[in-house]
């Protein structure tokens, strides 16, 4: 099969905020350039961006500083970043917040005084999380698609990337190969650089926050690159997912953070508040604090009707509730609760990955020409994400990778790209049309579901981690030898949920291995056979990469380039 070709100097993939930011610094950088955006879904509307709720944290106010939201993003992430990344983060998203709104137009709450208004979230020692009401991706999606849909940039809409394609005799990317969603066709795009943006996404478990495109595409296409991955046993599981029944998909989705933020309560099905009994900080204590002790009063049955908890705002004032967290009340009354005078079902729900691709402070990887940023991308977070710091992070490191892209490719040629493997790729997506009736497609994302909630969930041990990994090698197995009946390649969804599937068990097989490696608790990630942090000078971050058909796994020491454990950036505490 002899795919539609293409060629572009810059080639992203991913239309979220890091894939837009990225877009247009590349073209403001090098205007001359050929800059194509390829996305699953339809450019503004899809990925997770668009999702943000809660807000963008940043260091604004004069009483905050870059160091303070440094501090918070180091501890929070249980001293496994790269201490390199979270500084550029924390100084650039100045810069980032100050484009959103004074170059891009977006508006963003303000204070009587003019100031913007900061909000706060969970494990930050100060409120500095900038947002328009609850609906802050919505208003940073909308700009920033005007922004390039009235710009040259060229757009492949419903184009879903299937591999990351090299030169021909070289390591090196030459391009991508696509299916083209509507035609159900195969294009190659070859590209000088190219980025992967495409949002990562724990959508393996049974609760989960991401938008239904993201099936960690990215993270298995590089993967399959011979890429390594890092802290991919840090999973982020955001304790108040709505939990509304079986029947619906808003099960699952977020309740946003800033609810706990502002005094919400966590109530068992006895109606009693627990967190006080967890942490000194109740429900303000980080995602991972409440979300294991919410795990934990439900292992105890203390449980609601559908087999969660509830959050309730009761005790609070009403018109403030209902002013501040309008999309959230509205979100709940379609399910039939009331968000401000009730109490709501809820359970936690695996919301971010940590782990990504291993990446430079300029994005670059260790394959030539190919650029990571968002949340493919690891190192940012450590351990553990501070809600806020995902939006801000997306923007900065895709708005970095524009720029770097831009200069990188003024000197590179576009690269004959590799037939075999174009070929090879093109046959593994063909697969499934061509075998015996076999297993249901749905049965196996059950069973997907199930173990990754279960056995390598919010509380793991040895034992569990075995299992899931015989079992998830068992599911790649059947899904190898699974026929889609309908042979129609023009929106065959059946066929892009075998794709999805086919991502998620290899992203969910490097999940488990890494947790059973990483033998101590750290951020999001609980033994309950290893509890202790262990000692935090001598952290290590998990490293994973593919070789054949085997994971490969070592440990690297986190080199604290700027400040210690036990050691502050902060003049006034130390
Ligand atoms: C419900 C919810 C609420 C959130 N609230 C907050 C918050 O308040 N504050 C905060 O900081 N963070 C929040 N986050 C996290 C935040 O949304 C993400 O960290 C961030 O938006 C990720 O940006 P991204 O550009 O990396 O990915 P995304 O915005 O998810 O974009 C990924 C893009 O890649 C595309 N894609 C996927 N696979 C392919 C493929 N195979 N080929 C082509 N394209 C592909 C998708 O269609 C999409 O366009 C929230 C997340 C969710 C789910």
């Amino acid at each position: 099969m002899v795919p539609q070709a293409l060629d572009t100097d810059i080639l992203i993939l991913g239309a979220g905020g890091a894939g837009l930011f990225a877009a247009l610094h590349a073209q403001r950088a090098a205007p001359a350039l050929s800059v194509t955006v390829a996305v699953k879904g339809l450019l503004g509307k899809c990925g997770c961006t668009r999702m943000v709720q809660g807000g963008y944290n940043v260091a604004l106010a004069r009483e905050d500083s870059v160091e303070r939201h440094f501090m918070d993003t180091i501890e929070g992430g249980g001293w496994l970043s790269d201490q390199d990344l979270a500084w550029k983060l924390v100084v650039l998203a100045i810069e980032r917040i100050r484009e959103l709104e004074n170059e891009l137009g977006c508006f963003f709450d303000r204070n009587p005084d003019g100031t913007v208004h900061q909000k706060a979230f969970a494990g930050q020692t100060f409120d500095r999380t900038v947002h328009k009401g609850d609906l802050t991706g919505i208003e940073i999606m909308n700009r920033l698609a005007e922004q390039v849909w009235s710009k040259k940039i060229n757009r492949l809409e419903e184009h879903r990337a299937v591999e990351l394609i090299k030169a021909k005799g070289q390591e090196a990317v030459a391009g991508v190969l696509f299916i083209d969603m509507r035609t159900g066709g195969y294009v190659l795009v070859r590209a000088k650089a190219v980025l992967l943006a495409t949002g990562g996404g724990p959508t393996m478990y049974k609760y989960h926050t991401p938008s239904g495109d993201k099936s960690c595409d990215g993270l298995a296409m590089a993967l399959r690159a011979g890429l390594p991955l890092r802290d991919m046993e840090m999973v982020q599981f955001h304790p108040t997912g709505l939990l509304a029944g079986t029947h619906t998909r808003m099960t699952g989705t977020v309740l946003e953070e800033g609810l706990r933020g502002a005094g919400g309560h966590l109530l068992g099905g006895n109606g009693e508040r627990f967190m006080p009994r967890y942490d000194a900080k109740g429900e303000r204590a980080t995602r991972d604090i409440v979300s294991r002790a919410m795990f934990a009063e439900m292992r105890k049955g203390n449980t609601t009707p559908h087999g969660g908890l509830y959050l309730s705002m009761a005790h609070l004032d009403p018109r403030k509730v209902r002013s501040d967290f309008g999309g959230m009340v509205e979100r709940c009354a379609d399910c039939g609760f009331d968000l401000v005078g009730g109490r709501v079902e809820v359970v936690p729900t695996a919301h971010y990955l940590m782990g990504g691709v291993e990446f430079a402070a300029d994005c670059s990887t260790a394959l030539p020409g190919l650029f990571v940023a968002g949340e493919d991308a690891g190192g940012v977070h450590g351990a553990n994400r501070l809600g806020g710091n995902g939006v801000a992070n997306s923007t900065v490191f895709g708005a970095v990778a524009g720029d770097t892209m831009a200069s990188w490719v003024l000197t590179r040629e576009l690269l004959q790209p590799d037939r075999t493997a174009i070929d090879a790729a093109i046959a593994a997506c063909e697969s499934p049309f061509s075998r015996k009736p076999s297993a249901s497609l749905e049965g196996l994302r059950e069973k997907l579901y199930d173990l990754m909630w279960q056995k390598v969930g919010i509380i793991r041990d040895a034992a569990g981690l075995a299992e899931a990994q015989r079992e998830l090698a068992e599911l790649e197995r059947e899904l190898d030898t699974l026929k889609i009946q309908d042979t129609t390649r023009a929106f065959n969804l059946t066929w892009h949920d075998w794709l999805n599937l086919k991502s998620l068990v290899a992203v969910s097989r490097v999940i488990a291995q890494a947790a059973a490696d990483r033998r101590d608790s750290r951020g999001a990630h609980f033994r309950s056979d290893f509890p202790d942090m262990g000692p935090l000078d001598q952290s290590t971050f998990t490293r994973i990469r593919f070789e054949g058909k085997d994971f490969f796994i070592e440990r690297k020491s986190v080199n604290f380039t700027r400040v210690r454990p036990g050691q502050t950036l902060l003049r006034d505490v130390a």
